[in-house]
């Protein structure tokens, strides 16, 4: 056996230290193979600046004076993308999803014995969620929701899944509703397949893919090529919809418990 042994010049020399300029903290990380000098800013605002080790203070200051409308233009873009970022407040004009639609909410504070959630048409054609609670803490709002969204699904989905199943031919022996952060459906070999209930915030085109992909599993239980070849046979666009899951999985955050 060889041995070797490398003994490697710290040649990746670096310092980070934080100055303040224009009424901003500013962390300054020199680097010795640094060549040019770069600024940063991160989703948490905190702005950095990359520069070699010769580079004196005067220097930087100078630079952030040069990029200095730059660098306002990025904070505020930062400060506006944060604000955009949903909080789920459960409050009267909070957007939410139901099978594809936003849909604003209308909190209306009312007696406990008369607590209810309702999805109306308003005139405009715009779906509202009319919710009804004897407290307005965004938690019971949400517990609200959550109850009926459960008895949405309740309604719907297996209506769906016997419709989808009955047409491929598939046969399953239960079908269970959960709520689950890490996952739309699921199969197990005794043929049961279980649903997340979010699922009810897509459109029923993207439901069907999650349907239609469980029943598959009844067939190939892996992500093999046939797999996807029999996904693809039942439904030729799946890709769409997949990507479609994906990218608006977000739309479900809503359902899940406030932190
Ligand atoms: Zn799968």
């Amino acid at each position: 056996m060889l041995f070797s042994f490398v003994f490697k010049k710290n040649k990746n020399k670096s310092t980070t230290h934080s100055l303040h300029w224009n009424d901003l903290d500013i962390l300054v990380v020199r680097k010795s193979h640094y060549r040019n000098f770069k600024i940063k800013v991160n989703e948490s605002m905190q702005i950095k600046v990359f520069c070699s080790i010769g580079i004196s203070e005067q220097d930087i200051f100078l630079q952030l004076e040069q990029h200095k409308e730059w660098l306002y233009k990025a904070i505020l873009k930062i400060q506006t993308h944060n604000n955009l970022k949903p909080k789920w407040n459960f409050q009267t004009g909070d957007c939410v999803y139901f099978l594809g639609h936003a849909v604003r909410l209308k909190v209306q504070h009312i007696a406990a014995s008369q607590q209810k959630v309702e999805m109306i048409k308003n005139v405009s054609g715009e779906y509202e969620l009319h919710v009804f609670s004897s407290d307005l803490k965004s938690k019971t709002i949400q517990k609200l929701l959550q109850k009926y969204y459960l008895s949405q699904a309740k309604l719907m989905l297996p209506i769906m899944v016997n419709r989808i199943a009955n047409k491929h031919g598939f046969k399953i022996n239960s079908l269970k509703l959960k709520l689950t952060k890490s996952r739309w459906g699921s199969c197990s070999v005794d043929a049961s397949i279980c649903l997340n209930w979010a699922l009810l915030v897509f459109s029923e085109h993207i439901i069907e893919y999650v349907i239609i992909h469980e029943l598959c599993h009844l067939k190939h239980m892996n992500h093999s090529a046939q797999f996807w070849n029999l996904v693809e046979e039942y439904l030729p666009d799946f890709k769409m919809r997949k990507n479609v899951l994906r990218k608006d999985a977000h739309k479900a955050n809503f359902l899940y418990a406030i932190k």
